[in-house]
């Protein structure tokens, strides 16, 4: 059901559109087809750029899989789930006394996340207003480079001189496992569920599954990751997922690593894996709900690319170039469809980059320095190179690492697991990575990214004054620990 005012919005565009039927204002300098952190980004920079700016979107809320079922939605829930765990855990060792037992009305918790959604998507409704661009509803599909039809209630031709393809991803799966989005679930079911599963399986220790998987461990459920490599969060740091892992036992996550999934089968309400653990022998789990967190494919469905002269690659993401731009000339795409990281973040820069390409100006990405982040508590935070990635280019490295347990502001918030580690160049001293797991990681790594782009080396970060007390301490005792092994601290 649409919230009312989202229904008035888009009663208004369909009139808008009614009253540009003719050819001349269907034209556009682009069209953005897709409306998530890559695509509406991408509309306003073009909109900026005083380009004549569309944006195609087949839902009817605007923001994609971050802003309706990815990002804001996870991040509300953690929250919420957050707030219920201190409650039941750690009040009465602030001295604060319940009068009676802490309950969890998921209902309620759900819409409070749903609010938070559409308050968020509303707010892109109002940005698109802002800057004049307009926006359609329906799913885009090629004619051919410069025109594009748009199905909606009914079906619009526009024309574009430019079009950037932000069509984003989907869950993936893996091929023997029927999503029945009742009990064989993916993250956008798992963000409405009705009940609090008693024994969530989930399958794939990465992002969404942890995230997802502390929200409803929290909650009370069981919860147990079946993890195909031999460490959970594996694209990250090896000294985070150790990290992670030990903080996930304790809170008696059962954690199943090196398991090779090969059968989900659903049996009334009950949920039956079975994988091959690291000796080969078959291990059977049984839940009453199975979340499949293996990854995102690209989302092509529809777009009828061949028929503009779009290649896709043979992982079904559209080919680009370094200037991101597909193989006909006029059209490029951005976000989670082409290559790289699946993060907001990445999509957003990617929308400002060729906006401002098609502009006729030079921008420039540094994807070494686009951090990423695993929202679960402690956060997971790293910009930059891995230890093993390092290894691996065979770079002569020092590392300097600093325990969140030794600052004062840990101990008075009770967050005390984690650390911070900077990798710097053995010679130069330049920060070639950083890594962090504790609390906040995911508004400290913003520090390392600045001193990263400006190529700052440990000892610059470690001679910068930092607030007390601030977890941020960690990083300046993790940089000096890193440039002459002299932590102040410890
Ligand atoms: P999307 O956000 O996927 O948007 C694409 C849009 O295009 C969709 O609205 C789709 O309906 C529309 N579309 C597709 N085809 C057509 C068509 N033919 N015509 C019209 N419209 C079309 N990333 C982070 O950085 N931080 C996080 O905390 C985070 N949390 C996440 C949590 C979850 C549970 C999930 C699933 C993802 C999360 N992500 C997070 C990843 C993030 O959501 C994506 O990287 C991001 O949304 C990609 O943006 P995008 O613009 O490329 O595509
Ligand atoms: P992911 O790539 O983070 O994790 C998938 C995990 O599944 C990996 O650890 C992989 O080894 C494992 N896996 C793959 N096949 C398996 C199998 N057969 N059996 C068991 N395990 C298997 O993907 P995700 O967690 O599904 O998230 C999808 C995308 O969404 C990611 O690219 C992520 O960047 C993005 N996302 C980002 C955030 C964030 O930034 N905080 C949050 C959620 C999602």
């Amino acid at each position: 059901m649409l919230p009312v005012k989202t229904f008035v919005f888009l009663v208004t565009i369909h009139k808008n559109q009614n009253s540009k039927y003719n050819i001349d204002m269907n034209s556009y300098d682009v069209a953005v087809i897709g409306s998530g952190p890559g695509g509406y980004v991408a509309a306003i920079r073009c909109a900026q750029l005083g380009m004549k700016t569309a944006i195609i979107e087949k839902y009817s809320t605007l923001g994609g899989t971050c802003l309706n079922v990815g990002c804001i939605p996870s991040k509300a829930l953690l929250d919420s789930s957050h707030h219920f765990e201190d409650a039941v855990k750690h009040f009465d060792t602030h001295g604060i006394e319940l009068p009676g037992d802490v309950k969890v009305n998921l209902e309620k918790m759900i819409a409070r996340k749903q609010a938070v959604v559409d308050q968020t998507t509303g707010g892109i409704d109002f940005l698109m207003k802002k800057n004049n661009i307009d926006v359609y509803q329906g799913l885009g599909s090629f004619k051919d480079a410069r025109h594009i039809n748009i199905a909606g209630e009914e079906t619009i031709e526009i024309e574009a001189k430019h079009t950037i393809i932000a069509t984003g991803s989907k869950p993936s799966s893996l091929p023997f496992i029927n999503i029945d989005k009742e009990r064989i679930i993916t993250s956008t079911e798992a963000l409405k569920l009705k009940e609090i599963p008693k024994h969530l399986v989930v399958i794939g220790g990465g992002v969404i599954g942890l995230e997802l998987g502390q929200v409803y461990r929290r909650l009370g459920a069981e919860v147990t990751v079946v993890e195909y490599m031999d460490r959970i969060i594996p694209t990250m740091d090896a000294g985070l997922s150790k990290e992670l892992n030990k903080v996930f036992k304790k809170a008696k996550f059962k954690m199943n690593v090196s398991h090779k999934v090969k059968s989900v089968e659903r049996v009334g309400d009950e949920v039956i894996i079975k994988a091959d653990n690291k000796k080969g022998e078959e291990v059977e789990i049984k839940g009453d709900y199975c979340l499949v967190s293996v990854g995102r494919r690209p989302y092509t469905d529809g777009l009828n690319s061949e028929a503009a002269g779009v290649k896709l690659n043979d992982r079904g993401q559209v080919e680009v170039n370094d200037h991101l731009q597909t193989s006909a000339s006029n059209i490029y795409a951005i976000g989670d469809v082409i290559k790289g990281a699946m993060l907001a973040h990445k999509a957003e820069e990617e929308g400002v980059f060729v906006a401002e390409t098609i502009a006729g100006q030079k921008p420039h990405i540094d994807y070494n320095l686009i951090p990423g982040v695993v929202y679960t508590w402690p956060e997971v935070a790293s910009v930059g190179k891995s230890e093993e990635q390092l290894k691996e280019a065979g770079v002569a490295y020092k590392s300097g690492s600093f325990p969140m347990r030794a600052l004062g502001r840990s101990r008075a918030s009770m967050d005390i697991d984690g650390f911070v580690k900077i990798l710097a160049d053995k010679t130069t001293d330049e920060i070639l990575g950083v890594h962090m797991i504790g609390a906040r990681a995911a508004d400290m790594i913003a520090e390392a990214v600045v001193a990263m782009e400006f190529r700052a080396s440990a000892e610059d970060v470690s001679r910068m004054s930092h607030a007390h007390p601030t977890y941020t301490e960690a990083i300046k005792e993790a940089a000096l620990a890193a440039t002459e092994d002299r932590a102040l601290h410890i």
